[in-house]
């Protein structure tokens, strides 16, 4: 075996392993320190302060996209953003000949704000190799099983239609979440005690736990029934279509790529390597202080961190208590991501495991001349020890026995101080008991960002979606003060 690269203490130190492979094990293991800076630099500081109209907090795609809105709408922005680079929970990296997102990557065309900026920047689309898959792999009885691709989906479409039953009653209006009452005993109970009460065969019970487990990225024990609810409802009540938006399309030249173009029109300020420690309200302004004292002023302010990060900021007067619990729990989002290359050609093929395996999904994402890049997530790093070559290559080969394993490549976003998490699900009883809370501006501050979007929540969609909206309200809101 050669050039398997991780973040283990054993593999870094392998002498084979060349500079860009050396510079994303530091990116995997610091998680901050040494990541590629993209976007603009930094601008000077004499501006520090000056008042602005908007102050952003958090350079993702919620931030870049809210600041873009404001500036260009005359009102004076400055974007403030943690790390040396924009891009939050997206990452393109430049690994396996590819530019491959170890963040988020996918986007569709059910998912109207990010394909509007798709469109609107004329980017390519590249598809995932697993799109033409003819092969799959399954589970039944703890046995693993190798069929045909229509066998699975038979199975598969079983299952959830079962699993998605409600959906349609729970969510008319998808991008209008609380449009109906009385989901609340949907939203009480967990995806798992749902799928214990499906009449299903074990092995489409099996197909349905899994299938909820990734969708959370957690155990499905963890998860909101009625929130797992809204994907399918987003995805026009048909799997396929949800699966098409979820895992088929990606932008050629990764996420980067889109986020380059929003910034890029921006007319905002940046500053990257400005963590920000608090944030106090008075006298009709917002005054925001980094973690190394430097403060910046404005009229409104747009905070677009991480859900899991919002309790991390000292706010004065005090935020809401619901912010502040459901950002402290955290949501579900805490699985592993990994790209696997593996020698040679096989079929093209979708893996579909359960919850308990390391990687309860595994399929196809690039197939080169003479090798291909398989994609995998898993509800847990205790599940899939990534400084391991060896679990690495037993969790690929759960799926595909003969598989040789050259490479293998993740970023643990839990680690990571300013993400926390990976994508949003929310837990049990948060949708229908805090959401509102979540969303909700505090007089002069507004909050932005994919965990708190109406639609496609935890998705960049939902970023983007959320990033318009705070923008429009700002905009407003100075509008009616002047
Ligand atoms: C492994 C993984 C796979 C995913 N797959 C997909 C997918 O295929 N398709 C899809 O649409 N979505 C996917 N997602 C989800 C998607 O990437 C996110 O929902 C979206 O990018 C979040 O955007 P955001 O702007 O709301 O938040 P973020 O991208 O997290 O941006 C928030 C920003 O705030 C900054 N910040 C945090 N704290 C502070 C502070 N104190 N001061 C200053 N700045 C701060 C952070 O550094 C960050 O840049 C995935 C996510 C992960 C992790």
């Amino acid at each position: 075996m050669k050039n398997i690269s991780g973040s283990s203490p054993r593999t870094n130190t392998d002498s084979h392993l060349n500079d860009d492979r050396r510079r994303f094990i530091k990116a995997a293991a610091s998680t901050v320190a040494s990541v590629p800076l993209i976007g603009h630099a930094a601008a000077a500081s004499d501006a520090a302060n000056r008042p602005y109209d908007t102050i952003v907090i958090g350079g993702g795609f919620a931030g870049v996209t809210a600041a873009r809105e404001t500036s260009q709408r005359g009102l004076k922005t400055l974007l403030l953003e943690a790390r040396p680079r924009l891009g939050g929970r997206t990452l393109t990296l430049d690994l396996g000949g590819h530019d491959l997102d170890v963040g988020g990557t996918w986007v569709g065309w059910s998912q109207p704000h990010v394909w509007a900026e798709v469109m609107r920047y004329g980017l390519p689309i590249d598809e995932s190799a697993a799109a033409a898959a003819d092969r799959a792999v399954w589970m039944s009885n703890g046995q693993r099983k190798e069929g045909p691709y229509t066998e699975y989906a038979k199975l598969f479409q079983t299952a959830t239609d079962a699993f998605y039953a409600p959906a349609r009653q729970a969510f008319p209006r998808p991008f209008d979440p609380l449009f109906v009452s009385g989901s609340e005993k949907l939203d009480a109970i967990s995806a798992a005690q749902a799928v214990a009460q499906l009449e299903l065969h074990p092995t489409e019970r099996d197909l349905a736990l899994s299938l909820a487990a990734i969708n959370g990225h957690a155990r499905a024990q963890d998860s909101s029934y009625l929130d797992q609810m809204r994907w399918i409802a987003l995805g026009d009540f048909d799997v396929w279509n949800m699966f098409d938006n979820l895992a088929r399309y990606r932008i050629r030249g990764g996420t980067k790529r889109l986020l380059n173009r929003i910034h890029k029109d921006s007319r905002a300020e940046t500053r990257l390597n400005t963590p920000i420690r608090s944030v106090r309200q008075s006298q009709g302004q917002v005054v925001v202080t980094s973690t190394t004292g430097d403060t910046y002023q404005a009229r409104r302010l747009i905070v677009a961190v991480p859900l899991n990060c919002l309790a991390d900021i000292e706010f004065e007067p005090a935020l809401n208590a619901r912010k502040l619990r459901v950002s402290g729990e955290r949501h579900t989002g805490s699985g592993t991501k990994l790209y696997a290359q593996i020698k040679g050609k096989k079929p093209l093929f979708v893996g579909h495991g359960t919850e308990a395996m390391p990687l309860c999904f595994l399929w196809t994402e690039y197939d080169d001349a003479d090798s291909q890049i398989l994609v995998g997530f898993g509800t847990s790093y205790d599940l899939l020890d990534v400084n391991s070559e060896e679990a690495v290559v037993n969790a690929v080969r759960d799926y595909l026995p003969d598989a040789e394993v050259t490479d293998f490549y993740t970023y643990n976003w839990n680690i990571d101080p300013y993400a926390k998490g990976t994508w949003c699900m929310y837990r049990p009883n948060v949708l229908t008991q805090d959401f509102e809370a979540l969303q909700q501006s505090e007089s002069l501050i507004h909050f932005a960002g994919a965990d708190i979007a109406n639609g496609w929540r935890g998705f960049i969609d939902g970023a983007i979606e959320s990033g318009l909206t705070s923008a429009r309200a700002v905009a407003d809101a100075i509008q009616t003060d002047a």
